[in-house]
């Protein structure tokens, strides 16, 4: 793959490598999370303003009040869903600019991923090509409606913070199925929930979080 910016330092792969090793440094330990964020050039997702701050474990700004989640929160949020399994059929809400679907297509070949802001949403998919990453079904629409006609699902992983369960979510998980989303407002926590024969059970993971908030309807 020929990167255009990758003769600057900051967005060369050692600001990459660095990346990496900051993340073990802060507990990321699931080697399959790391080798996928290793192999997606961060910097291609974010305005070029900004590509030079790519590799630093923050938060950046998408426009439109969004934000590419930062790095770690990334690899936090795929690590728990992969403790002890694979993703499988999954589905991400919130694209935005699409690197976490990018990252998650590197784990499991089958990702779904809707937005509900259509420049952004056309932005991931313009990203998404500049990688060569064709395997992520992008669709602009109301993640709190989840995606009924690809359901169910393995994994669903929320990327914007619910004040309340989605229950079409939950609904939308397959047998064994998980989702994990960030809950709150004020202060957000992260929630697991799998689906169990006969209900739904919610599994404890520490992590506080900071999103930004799951809204309802199209722009
Ligand atoms: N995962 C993204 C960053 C997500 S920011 C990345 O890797 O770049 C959260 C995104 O969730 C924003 O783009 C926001 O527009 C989107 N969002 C918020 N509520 C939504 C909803 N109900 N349905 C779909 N997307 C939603």
């Amino acid at each position: 793959m020929s990167l255009s910016a990758s003769g600057l330092g900051m967005t060369s792969p050692r600001a990459r490598a660095r990346m990496i090793e900051r993340l073990r440094a802060d507990g990321i330990a699931e080697e399959r999370v790391l080798a996928a964020i290793a192999a997606v050039p961060r910097h291609l997702f974010v305005e070029e303003a900004l590509a030079s701050r790519a590799y630093e474990d923050s938060a950046l700004p998408l426009g439109f009040s969004q934000t590419i989640s930062q790095p770690f929160i990334v690899a936090r949020m795929i690590e728990i869903l992969m403790r002890g399994r694979e993703l499988g059929k999954t589905l991400e809400i919130g694209a935005g600019s699409g690197y976490q679907a990018a990252v998650l297509a590197q784990l499991t070949p089958e990702v779904y991923a809707v937005e509900r802001i259509a420049p952004l949403l056309a932005r991931a998919r313009l990203n998404l090509r500049k990688i060569q990453q064709f395997r992520v079904r992008l669709k602009h629409a109301d993640g709190q409606q989840g995606l009924p006609e690809a359901a169910p699902f393995d994994t669903i992983i929320v990327s914007a913070a619910a004040s309340e369960l989605p229950h079409a979510l939950l609904q939308q998980l397959a047998p064994n199925g998980r989702i994990l989303l960030p809950f709150g407002t004020e202060r957000q926590t992260l929630r697991l929930f799998e689906r169990r024969a006969k209900n739904i059970a919610e599994i404890r993971v520490d992590s506080l979080v900071n999103f930004v908030p799951l809204l309802s309807g199209l722009e």
